[in-house]
């Protein structure tokens, strides 16, 4: 996508603070972070959501479950964490490439707004 923030930040285009790269995956720390640690874990690969998630993509959304849980480990969240994608309108997505917002560092609220 030629107009998408994320692929922007994929190629480099738009700095970000990396936390984590490899062949498929980029993660990297929220500009406007909600908690002491917020981090974004984005496919390398344009997705525009979980709702457009097709067959092969599900292996990468799987390593990111597994980057997920080494990033708590090394930022600390041993006493917990929260992993969300906000999707579509009324879940407040509003960058339309699939992130998985880790959020840790403090007690997160629930229900959410
Ligand atoms: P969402 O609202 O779930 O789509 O999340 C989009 C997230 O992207 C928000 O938390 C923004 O703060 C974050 N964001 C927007 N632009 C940037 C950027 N250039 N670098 C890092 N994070 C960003
Ligand atoms: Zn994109």
């Amino acid at each position: 996508m030629n107009d998408c923030l994320f692929c922007k930040i994929v190629k480099g285009e738009i700095p970000s603070s990396k936390v984590y790269e490899d062949d498929k995956v980029l993660a990297f720390h929220d500009i406007d972070k909600k908690a002491p640690v917020h981090v974004l874990i984005i496919p390398k690969k344009h997705v525009d959501s979980i709702a457009a998630l097709e067959a092969t993509d599900f292996d990468t959304v799987a390593h990111i479950m597994r980057v997920a849980q080494k990033l708590a480990e090394e930022l600390g969240l041993s006493d917990g964490f929260r992993l969300v994608a906000n999707t579509g309108k009324d879940g407040g997505q509003t960058v339309n490439h699939l992130h998985f917002h880790l959020l840790g560092g403090r007690s997160l609220g629930w229900p959410p707004g």
